[in-house]
């Protein structure tokens, strides 16, 4: 029996003509870290809003624990939401601030002074207990916000981009910290982002939306590697899939007019007559090693290199393939700069093959 469970949901708002989130279904375990994550617009913040109580649902039922909450009050879900702005009251203390919710609900003095100082030694914030809100960091601020959501001991967490007003360095830390509270808290959490970095570090299962759809649910790698369709692969992975449209004959993949490249057996079979494909390749299924090149010198692949992000570890290389910008990932120990050419050979049985209609992934 999952702990929270959509079925069906959907959401229409008054004034809108089509449903915002439809068909929405998902069975989530207790203790999961499930990120929905999809772009600006695409019903994320509709959906979570749901679970709190904050947005009417449509269709379909909630359940949280047993209990189909559709019209269960707010107050009443027993969850705790952290948002994007911290919302924290700037006249109380650090201490009162995680303390509010608990004295609202006229919990025992010593019991909430236990559960405070629990939460600030987990947080970090055991120094800070007396400070106000604006003699803190953007980080600190986001922490007491965590505080305040902890100590109610909800059965749901729920997160709305709680990280997006951080700068940089931050956001990758206070990533850790929130990953390493769930570890110790195991509490049931769904966090909402458009950040498909934070929703491939953080996520037990990942929900991409897009439209109001549910795209494709799994865990990171299942993601990564098995997209379910074009949208998808393009979302998860950074620098973004490479698309390539290319014509199959019997055993020829052509890409444009200027590359044909042999297809062995095994990727004709996978093919099984398809005409026209989508090709998806990520920056990191192209080859560049000389032994590669020089076991295939009729597979390589030369183009000008157009811009070069140097990113320490690896370079990502820009260049133009068929009028579309494309990136391929390049050892960084190797010396190039842009106007020079890159030669490289498509790893073919890496790559993804899509439909052209569908954009459906055939494998
Ligand atoms: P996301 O969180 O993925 O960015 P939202 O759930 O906030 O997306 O919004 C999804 C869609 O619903 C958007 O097109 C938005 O304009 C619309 N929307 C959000 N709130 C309302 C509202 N109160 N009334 C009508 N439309 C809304």
């Amino acid at each position: 029996m999952s702990y929270v469970t959509f079925k069906e949901i959907g959401k229409k708002y008054p004034n809108a003509q089509d449903y915002t989130v439809e068909n929405f279904n998902i069975e989530i375990e207790q203790g999961e870290f499930i990120v929905f994550v999809g772009p600006s617009g695409c019903g994320k913040s509709t959906t979570l809003r749901m679970i709190a109580g904050l947005e009417e649902i449509s269709k379909g039922e909630i359940i949280i624990d047993d209990t189909v909450v559709n019209d269960v009050h707010p107050k009443d879900r027993d969850i705790a939401m952290v948002f994007q702005n911290y919302a924290l009251y700037p006249h109380m203390s650090v201490y009162n601030n995680i303390a509010f919710g608990l004295k609202i609900q006229k919990i025992d003095k010593v019991e909430i002074e236990k559960k405070v100082i629990w939460a600030a030694e987990i947080l970090g914030l055991t120094n800070l207990l007396k400070r106000k809100p604006k003699d803190l960091s953007g980080g600190q601020r986001q922490r007491v916000a965590l505080g305040r959501a902890i100590v109610r001991n909800p059965k749901v967490f729920l997160m709305d981009e709680p990280l997006s007003n951080l700068d940089a360095k931050l956001r990758v830390s206070m990533r850790n910290e929130i990953t390493k509270l769930h570890r110790d808290l195991n509490a049931t959490t769904i966090y909402v982002t458009h950040d498909q970095v934070e929703a491939m570090t953080m996520a037990d299962r990942i929900v991409v939306l897009k439209d109001g759809l549910i795209q494709q649910i799994g865990t990171p790698m299942e993601l990564y590697r098995n997209p379910i369709n074009k949208f998808v692969g393009s979302f998860i992975g950074t620098p973004q899939m490479n698309f390539l449209n290319a014509e199959i004959t019997e055993n020829e993949l052509i890409i444009g007019k200027e590359l044909k490249l042999n297809l062995d057996e095994g990727l004709s079979k996978k093919l099984n007559g398809t005409k026209n494909v989508i090709i998806g390749i990520r920056p990191e299924n192209s080859r560049q090693e000389r032994l590669m090149l020089e076991t295939y010198p009729e597979k390589i692949i030369r183009k000008k290199i157009i811009n070069i992000e140097k990113m320490g570890s690896e370079n990502h290389v820009y260049i133009d393939f068929l009028g579309a910008e494309f990136v391929i990932k390049a050892n960084s120990q190797q010396e190039m700069k842009v106007g020079d050419e890159i030669e490289f050979i498509l790893d073919l049985n890496k790559c993804h093959f899509f439909d052209v209609d569908t954009e459906k992934r055939i494998f």
